[in-house]
């Protein structure tokens, strides 16, 4: 591994070429988690629910083909061709094919490319923040962690725990070698960021009866505060709140008024988090600054 930062080290180029490239890979997969973990869950669920109501559902639960991350291949929603390897290069096949299946020619959404040129541009963003380090690699996986949740919460308002609570055990593990923060400050930050939310949601049901956000919520701000410590978990709250009212005037402009649209927060905590991890010291710095003139 040394040898691997030192070699990056002389050839700073071939380095965030290399990490650009992986990362449009992780954006092609981050796609692939975006659209099945929701999927998945609610199959779990229903399964779960059939099996403590002891349900005569056995016939149909045998019978169901595999679905995970890996199988099936992945096939075109219209007319179930099947997407080849070489369909699949992230961004080029996409534009190549002009945004359309080649078989039935029907749209495939421009989400998936930008999901990917996405992930290679803020895994660059992080490349050289940090240079070829662990830091790097450990912030590379929080970063990609953070873009799945974004997206399956703005999709399906769901923060799955198979991403929130490994990002929470990781944030809190790296903090052993004080590569970001502390332990005493990443303890103290995931126990103080799953409170502070936890606290805001009983307080807000106790007195209106109703509910503003969710667990996922809780569990999120607890991973963000391993990563960052308790002491930015402040600036991630403000900041979340300027995204979402940035990202809120931006979506009400665009789709018109409907008050019945429930707001997901986790993308506004993700956002916030990053943000904070990356230019935590120096926002904290201008905003006291700031406030206390
Ligand atoms: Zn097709």
């Amino acid at each position: 591994m040394f040898h691997i930062f030192e070699l990056f080290s002389l050839y700073p180029t071939f380095f965030y070429t290399i990490t650009f490239i992986i990362s449009l890979m992780i954006g092609s997969f981050l796609n692939v988690v975006i659209h099945r973990l929701p999927i998945m869950m609610e199959k779990n669920w229903k399964a779960e629910f059939n099996s403590y109501f002891d349900n005569d559902d056995s016939t149909s639960s045998n019978t169901e083909p595999a679905f995970n991350l890996a199988t099936p291949g992945s096939t075109c929603p219209k007319c179930g061709h099947k997407i080849k390897a070489w369909e699949n290069i992230p961004l080029i096949s996409w534009l190549i094919q002009r945004g359309k299946c080649t078989s039935c020619r029907a749209a495939i959404s421009a989400r998936y490319p930008l999901v990917e040129l996405l992930t290679g541009l803020l895994s660059l963003v992080i490349a050289f923040h940090f240079g070829p380090t662990y830091a790097c690699l450990a912030a590379l996986i929080l970063t990609w962690s953070l873009i799945a949740l974004t997206f399956i919460d703005a999709d399906t308002m769901l923060l799955p725990d198979q991403i929130t609570l490994p990002l929470l055990w990781l944030g809190l593990l790296i903090s052993i070698d004080s590569i970001f923060v502390t332990p005493t400050e990443a303890i103290i930050g995931a126990t103080a960021g799953y409170l502070v939310l936890w606290s805001l949601f009983w307080g807000f049901k106790l007195l209106t009866g109703k509910e503003g956000m969710g667990y996922g919520d809780f569990k999120l701000l607890a991973a963000l505060g391993a990563w960052v410590g308790w002491q930015h978990l402040a600036i991630i709250v403000i900041l979340s709140s300027f995204v979402g009212a940035i990202l809120g005037i931006i979506i009400l402009s665009i789709k018109g008024k409907d008050k019945n649209i429930p707001i997901p927060f986790g993308p506004y905590l993700a956002i916030a988090g990053w943000l904070t991890f990356l230019y935590g010291d120096w926002i904290a710095q201008q905003y006291w600054g700031y406030v206390l003139g």
